[in-house]
């Protein structure tokens, strides 16, 4: 064991040390999760089917179940060493505050303009994208960082990105907007009347400030009825956890430089990307029987997709216009209340990360929004980074384990993603200032409801 002492306050990696290849945990899982069904026909999506919507290598990396390692291209590693590697921090001053025998690290993603990791799938899918020869891409963003990340992505790659931003959003996050306009993108508010499911929606409810849902389903709409145009998507799916792992490697050759084995690793889970990155390296060794980790997904008790849904296949968007994917899931029909960590609010889970939960080879734990902002100001307070809403929902189950540790006495070694700052966050860190937070926790009424409504398959 190496002494803590030795380890510094930041692990960085040389760059000669960034991973040359993505890795592929289903390649090392014996039972795959399931495959993308079409609705239409019951029967699971074929590569052709899918790329009337996706980019040809986004769908062969999204089909394949096998292959262990993809390398990544030189223009996309090139383009992660302006923001590559990312530290790896022990939380020392945070260990000292809580007065504990555990040792506590956090990878950092926030070091990036658009503040979180999705930049990490954001410019592999671009890049796939540009390969193909597309003229551009369409996507929606809700609360914003995803459509920020993707911009940055296109405008680097000279691509053309339309986003369909939820109008409350567009209206309400007028910083996020103007990012994404200053690297070029076109930002519609969604819903819109340059499409006709926008157009018919807008007849029905004139007044509506639209949903994720809808604008999923312009985006769609837009990318298959305009020739040289696809679709790209943020979280959930295979490709993005794939891309992702960029952050669980790093961790791990940060960890394996000083000798450390992680006991504990904590994630916060919306669509499950940036957890499902994270262990995934960690997660291959305990599928091989290599080791064993503590592997802990962290939701918001508002949207409780693992701890209070149920694992069934069910749309991916509210429109109901994509693909059948099976996952744990609160129903697409499912309205989570308004909490501040938009990146949570999504009714289901990747696919990959619910056949691990439901073979229990990792668990879960919801918290609520006072809890979750009350750790995020004593990390700000005590770490110096001010943490995204959503990341703070890992923080808090850190400290939690961290606290455990000081009952036991036991000394163990926690890893939990930091995966983004919270600048554009102000207004709920106002009200959380102002004291005038509430907490929502959906009914099981409210859940039966739209677990009710899942499609029949
Ligand atoms: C989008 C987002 C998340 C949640 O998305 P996952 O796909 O579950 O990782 C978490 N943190 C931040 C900062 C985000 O922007």
């Amino acid at each position: 064991m190496t002494k803590s002492t030795e380890i510094p306050y930041k692990i960085y990696l040389e760059e000669s040390e960034m991973p040359k290849a993505w890795y592929n945990v289903r390649a090392d899982m014996k039972k795959k999760p399931a495959p993308l069904v079409n609705p239409g026909t019951g029967k699971p999506m074929t590569a052709a089917e899918l790329e009337a919507v996706f980019c040809a290598d986004l769908v062969k990396q999204e089909l394949d179940n096998d292959t262990r390692d993809f390398p990544i291209p030189d223009d996309i590693r090139n383009f992660y060493k302006m923001y590559r590697p990312s530290p790896l921090v022990r939380a020392y001053c945070l260990e000292e505050k809580l007065g504990t025998p555990a040792h506590i690290y956090y990878k950092f993603e926030g070091n990036n303009t658009s503040g979180s990791h999705k930049l990490n799938s954001a410019i592999a899918q671009a890049y796939y994208a540009k390969k193909q020869g597309l003229k551009g891409i369409t996507t929606e963003t809700g609360a914003g960082q995803w459509g920020t990340a993707l911009s940055m992505a296109s405008a680097y790659l000279d691509l053309d990105l339309i986003v369909y931003m939820v109008k409350v959003s567009y209206e309400q996050k007028p910083f996020r907007r103007e990012v994404m306009r200053t690297y070029g993108s076109r930002v519609i508010a969604s819903p819109s009347d340059t499409t006709n499911v926008g157009r018919k929606i807008l007849e029905e409810f004139p007044g509506t400030g639209g949903s994720l849902g809808c604008a999923i389903s312009e985006a769609v709409e837009y990318a298959v009825t305009h020739e040289g145009y696809r679709y790209v998507l943020g979280s959930v799916l295979n490709q993005v956890l794939l891309h992702q792992s960029v952050i669980g490697l790093e961790t791990k050759a940060a960890l394996d430089k000083y000798g450390v084995k992680a006991d504990i690793i904590i994630g916060c889970a919306g669509g499950g990307s940036n957890l499902g990155g994270l262990i995934s390296p960690f997660m291959g060794q305990k599928l091989r029987g290599e080791a064993d980790y503590d592997i802990i997904a962290v939701e918001p008790a508002s949207c409780p997709s693992f701890t209070r849904g149920v694992y069934a296949y069910d749309f991916c968007d509210t429109g109901k216009i994509c693909p059948l994917a099976k996952m744990y899931t609160l129903g697409s029909s499912f309205m989570p209340s308004p909490i501040h960590a938009g990146g949570l609010r999504y009714h289901g889970m990747s696919p990959i990360l619910s056949e691990l939960y439901d073979q229990k080879l990792m668990r879960a734990v919801s918290v609520e929004q006072t809890e979750v902002f009350k750790a995020a100001q004593m990390f700000a307070r005590i770490e110096g980074i001010l943490p995204a809403p959503e990341s703070s929902h890992a923080i808090k189950a850190a400290i939690d384990e961290a606290l455990k540790c000081k009952e036991t006495g036991e000394a163990k070694n926690i890893v939990f993603g930091l995966t983004g700052t919270g600048y554009f966050d102000m207004v709920a860190y106002g009200q959380f200032n102002d004291g005038k937070m509430t907490d929502f926790i959906p009914s099981d009424e409210d859940i039966a409801k739209s677990i009710a409504l899942l499609p029949k398959v």
